[in-house]
């Protein structure tokens, strides 16, 4: 068996699950997706949405309002029953209030799971819509380990959309995780006594063999631009060999995290429609 984990093929079974259940939903989601700064990789974000939405058929409409029309735009689109589904692009210019939006926004329609509701949700253990990027790693995880029940897990990162939300999941679903940072100390010690890492950091080939220990299932979410190619936080030709199973970069945990999207928005159209 390959050690490389197959994550086109979890991804398509997850999008032939959200097919099946988007059956009794008699619309065709609408996601309104927010584009308010000039940055290169949120501009290329949003055109991916739209690419999956022909794909998957789901409407995507982007929007780059300036400050003074985005509150009405936004709060009408909070409201209308047409739209389903609303994303807001990171990074923010100064300009807007991320605390205050993030408040407003209807958690049926928060498909990013960043919204007040939906945080509160996850941090309380109840149902609502969460990160995508968390919610991927944790059906690569569910697929390729049998008992998962109580395994230890370091992940590495504690960003809002990727490492908090992913050490509340985990939690909730008996795993037993760890969550490393910039100023956690012995990160090699601590990554070599999980049977689990996670590496969601932005650093090129950070984790190497001197990181791990035997029979480890690496779990790679980092995305780096380096010499004109795609590479992971794991340096995938040192950690390969000295796994059990690892996650590639590309075509790893973000095509995972696209299918999981999908998911998000057919849920929350349902959700809306009381269908769920
Ligand atoms: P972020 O907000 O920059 O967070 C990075 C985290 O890594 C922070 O918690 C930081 O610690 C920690 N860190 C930095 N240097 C470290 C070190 N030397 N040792 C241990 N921890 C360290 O990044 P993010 O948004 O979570 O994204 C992380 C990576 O995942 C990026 O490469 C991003 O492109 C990628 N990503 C991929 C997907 C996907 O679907 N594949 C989705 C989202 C993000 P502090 O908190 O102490 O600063």
């Amino acid at each position: 068996m390959s050690k490389i984990i197959d994550c086109k093929a979890i991804a398509a079974e997850i999008i032939a699950e959200t097919d099946e259940l988007r059956k009794s939903l008699q619309t065709v989601p609408s996601v309104v997706v927010y584009l308010l700064s000039t940055d290169e990789a949120s501009a290329n974000y949003a055109k991916n949405i739209e690419k999956d939405g022909k794909k998957l058929n789901f409407e995507v409409r982007i929007r780059s309002e300036k400050p003074d029309s985005f509150r009405a735009s936004f709060d009408h689109a909070n409201h209308d029953h047409e739209t389903h589904c609303i994303m807001i692009q990171y990074p923010l210019p100064q300009e807007y209030d991320s605390a205050k939006i993030l408040s407003a926004l209807d958690p049926k329609k928060d498909i990013d799971g960043l919204s007040d509701g939906n945080s509160l949700a996850l941090y309380q253990g109840r149902t609502g819509l969460f990160p995508s990027t968390p919610q991927a790693v944790l059906e690569i995880l569910r697929r390729v380990i049998k008992d998962p029940e109580g395994e230890s897990v370091t992940v590495i990162g504690r960003s809002r959309i990727v490492g908090l939300p992913l050490f509340h999941l985990l939690l909730s679903h008996n795993f037993t995780p760890t969550v490393c940072h910039s100023r956690t100390k012995n990160l090699p010690d601590l990554c070599k006594k999980s049977r689990i890492i996670v590496a969601a950091v932005g650093k090129a080939r950070m984790i190497d063999e001197r990181f791990l220990s035997a029979e480890q299932v690496l779990i790679d979410v980092g995305t780096n631009f380096r010499e004109g190619q795609w590479v992971g936080d794991f340096d995938f030709e040192q950690c390969l060999p000295a796994c059990r199973l690892i996650t590639p970069v590309p075509s790893g945990v973000g095509t995972v995290t696209r299918a999981v999207l999908y998911r998000n928005i057919v849920k929350a159209a349902l959700w809306q429609k009381n269908l769920i």
